[in-house]
């Protein structure tokens, strides 16, 4: 492979892979690795580094140069999925260790907090992310290992000072890792904001297209605590497989002119439904009228994603009668596809769930924009009591 250009920029590199080509045929795509296992030299040495597949795989290595170069990471791992990879954090700290954690946050996550993180001798306060005081206050000394973020966090897409964090943890010697799925690291770098992880469901936006599990973390340093995460995904074999890997390559690949457009829709739904007469309110942080919007403008860059919600004066019985009628949009849980999602959250989250019954969760799509105002207006208008 022609080694990358300095000069060239994340996009370039994202679109390419890193330029990494089949060698042996000059292929511009590489091989899928399939391989579990690897010939050891005759003098009993491993010099390629391969040992056997529960650590290492070739294509899964190349996934994970693309999501270290877009986050600006000294290293990358990738997981089966989002929530292994979460949990691969997590149990890379030691029974009786406090963790601070947002109240808005991914539901299955804060819920494995809460129960079993909780039986394995982990302790999580979960506190207001957007008050840094708070966070300040609920720091345990000496107990707390890891402060846990998620900006804009699911389903209210609040928005958390990441720079203002880390600069409280570095006070009090504690991690920061920021989940930043819904942010993508085409609008923020949690890193350059002085993070020390970021974590990405790739399921989402860096695949793109609904049809891969995948998680990722990227760190600005391989240091110890690196070394413990890399030993759970090792001794649990939470690897993400060789095709599901190649996959979020190549989802990789337009993850830049996904987001671009995914943000342009969001920022025109949110803009027109703020003025519907059947909505009461909408949250994106791309609105003058959200409260973290100020602070996204600073920490998000080149828009504020395609996620948004809204809430309909009807209340639960229009958000769940309306969502039942969309057409376009396709009435499903997750969210960063190419395809437009509508669901009714606060059905999945369930018990002690910060979201409002009233609220529809929107991940915009790349779709045409007209088609999906029309789309989901006759089925709001539709849902009228
Ligand atoms: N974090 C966020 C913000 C998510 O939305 C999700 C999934 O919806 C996850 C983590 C978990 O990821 P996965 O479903 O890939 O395990």
């Amino acid at each position: 492979m022609a080694s990358p250009d300095d000069s060239w920029t994340a996009r370039s590199l994202a679109v390419q892979a890193m330029g990494k080509i089949d060698e042996p045929t000059r292929g511009v795509v590489p091989p899928i690795h399939v391989t579990t296992t690897f010939i050891r030299d005759p003098d009993n040495q491993y010099r390629t580094g391969n040992i056997y597949g529960r650590p290492d795989n070739e294509t899964v290595r190349e996934a994970e140069s693309v999501i270290a170069m877009l986050e600006d990471a000294r290293s990358a791992m990738v997981f089966g999925s989002g929530m292994s990879a979460a949990v691969a954090v997590f149990l890379a700290l030691k029974p009786g260790d406090h963790i601070v954690a947002p109240k808005v946050m991914y539901w299955a996550l804060r819920n494995w907090l809460m129960k079993d993180a909780a039986e394995w001798g982990l302790v999580t306060d979960f506190v207001d992310t957007a008050d840094l005081a708070a966070v300040e206050a609920a720091i345990r000394p000496g107990m707390t290992r890891l402060i846990w973020l998620e900006t804009p966090a699911n389903p209210l897409w609040t928005i958390t000072d990441i720079a203002g964090i880390a600069e409280i943890a570095r006070r009090h010697s504690v991690r920061v890792a920021v989940d930043s799925t819904g942010a993508t690291p085409i609008l923020t770098r949690p890193l350059d904001f002085g993070a020390d992880i970021v974590m990405h469901s790739a399921t989402k936006y860096l695949n793109g297209h609904s049809d891969v599990l995948a998680g990722a973390l990227a760190t600005r340093a391989e240091d110890d605590f690196w070394a413990r995460i890399r030993r759970v995904r090792a001794i649990q074999g939470l690897i993400l497989g060789p095709f599901e890997a190649f996959l979020l390559i190549r989802g990789m690949r337009t993850l830049g002119l996904r987001v671009k457009a995914a943000c342009e829709n969001a920022m025109a739904l949110a803009t027109r439904f703020a003025n519907h007469a059947d909505v009461h309110d909408v949250l994106y942080p791309g609105l003058p009228s959200h409260p973290g919007h100020a602070l996204a403008a600073r920490q998000m860059t080149g828009g504020f994603g395609g996620m948004l919600s809204i809430r309909l004066r009807g209340g639960e019985a229009q958000a769940v009668a309306a969502a039942g009628r969309v057409r376009l949009w396709k009435r499903a849980t997750s969210l960063g596809g190419v395809e437009s999602l509508i669901e009714h959250r606060a059905s999945i989250e369930g018990e002690g769930t910060p979201c409002p019954t009233d609220l529809l969760r929107l991940s915009t799509g790349i779709e045409d924009v007209e088609d999906l105002f029309a789309d989901l207006d006759a089925a709001i208008r539709a849902a009228r009591g």
